[in-house]
């Protein structure tokens, strides 16, 4: 599944929202057949009120939802992207995740200490920026002075080569100015070439405003959101507030308690769905499900996949031997009642290896083995 890599400055609540991100996962872990738990790795389901609709009308015998891995990278500090030996391991661990979601502190509370000495969310943000693209500069730097040696040998790979030195050239430019890669634009044909470097500013980023208890419900009248907002729209990156703190308390509370802690500070829902939520929605992700009577299930895909490759994230063999898939979408599958039933008023279509998967559809494959 999708991984996502919270990172930010000690002391900002890194822990406690990961603790309650997992947490919330194993009350969920009965849904999952994969609920094997590292340490510092937390499997989260991705709430979908359409599961539910759609396994009840199915009579499934277990709903399904589809899921983020949440990473805890842990020891991101000023000075890792020069460090000889564990600031380089944290930024390798960021290689491997899909999206980046710095936790910055937006509390104020003299009992916990600032690395800083004072909350400035300006200045925790450019901080870990600035070890993001230091270490950018250094794998490109290399990767350029390895491509003048290396000639490709045929054409084909000569034309790759020329788009990924080209790509790079502007990659550094923006990252010497400061900038992300992702702010400089790439042909897919770049993007594609420059891909095996997993550059860290190239992964989309979302920021975590972690905020106290009394400012859950206005988060916006909070100064230091205020200015992490502004922020997150010059980095395009994305924000969410959240506080880590009601996360990890909710986690406590039996289950009927719960609605009423959020409505004592104003809310009507925790924060985890939202985070969730935007972390799918800033990867351009997109669900499709499917459905019978083992088991409903919400499948995630990257906007613009086809019918084929969408029915690779079940099994690769789906991909390869792929014939047609039949496809209703949720709203159509509501109103017929059942698959079935969707067949009977030619609701149900037929589509080939062309086909866009929509968002919400409902599929069947038929494939070779
Ligand atoms: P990390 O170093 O970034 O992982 O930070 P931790 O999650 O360990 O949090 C550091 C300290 O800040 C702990 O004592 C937390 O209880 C506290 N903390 C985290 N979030 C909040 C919050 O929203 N409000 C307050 N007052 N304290 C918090």
């Amino acid at each position: 599944s999708l991984r996502a890599g919270i990172v930010g400055l000690p002391n900002v609540g890194k822990s406690t929202l990961f603790n309650a991100v997992v947490e919330n996962g194993k009350a969920q872990a009965a849904n999952f057949p994969f609920c094997t738990i590292e340490p510092n790795v937390g499997i989260v389901a991705v709430p979908d009120p359409r599961l539910n609709v759609l396994s009840d009308l199915s009579k499934s015998q277990r709903a399904v939802p589809a899921s983020i891995e949440f990473v805890d990278i842990a020891g991101l500090v000023k000075g890792a992207s020069q460090g000889e030996g564990l600031g380089n391991k944290f930024l390798s661990h960021i290689r491997e995740v899909d999206s980046i979601l710095q936790v910055v502190r937006c509390f104020e509370d003299n009992d916990v200490i600032h690395v800083n000495g004072k909350v400035d969310p300006k200045s925790d943000i450019d901080v870990i920026n600035l070890e993001l693209v230091f270490s950018d500069l250094d794998q490109i730097e290399k990767r350029l002075d390895k491509l003048k040696k290396g000639k490709g040998k045929d054409s084909q790979s000569k034309l790759k080569e020329d788009a990924e030195r080209s790509a790079l050239e502007r990659i550094k430019l923006a990252l010497m100015d400061g900038k992300p890669a992702r702010s400089v634009t790439l042909t897919d044909f770049e993007k594609e070439a420059v891909k095996h470097l997993c550059l860290l500013t190239m992964k989309p980023i979302i920021y975590v405003a972690n905020v106290a208890e009394s400012d859950v419900a206005d988060p916006g009248t909070n100064p230091h959101v205020k200015e992490v907002m502004s922020l997150a729209s010059e980095l395009q990156s994305g924000l969410v507030t959240i506080s880590a703190q009601v996360e990890s308390e909710l986690t406590e509370l039996p289950s009927e308690e719960r609605t009423e802690y959020l409505q004592s500070l104003g809310v009507s829902e925790s924060g985890l769905g939202n985070l969730i939520r935007a972390t799918y929605s800033l990867l351009g992700l997109r669900t499709y499900f499917t459905s019978g009577e083992k088991e409903t299930k919400a499948w995630t895909i990257l906007a613009g996949m086809t019918a084929p490759q969408a029915a690779g994230v079940i099994h690769s063999d789906f991909e390869k031997g792929f014939i047609r898939a039949e496809t209703v979408a949720y709203d159509d599958f509501v109103v017929a009642g059942s698959l079935a039933a969707a067949r009977e008023k030619g609701l149900l279509r037929s589509e080939g290896k062309d086909y866009i998967v929509q968002e919400g559809d409902v599929m069947l494959f038929r494939f070779n083995v």
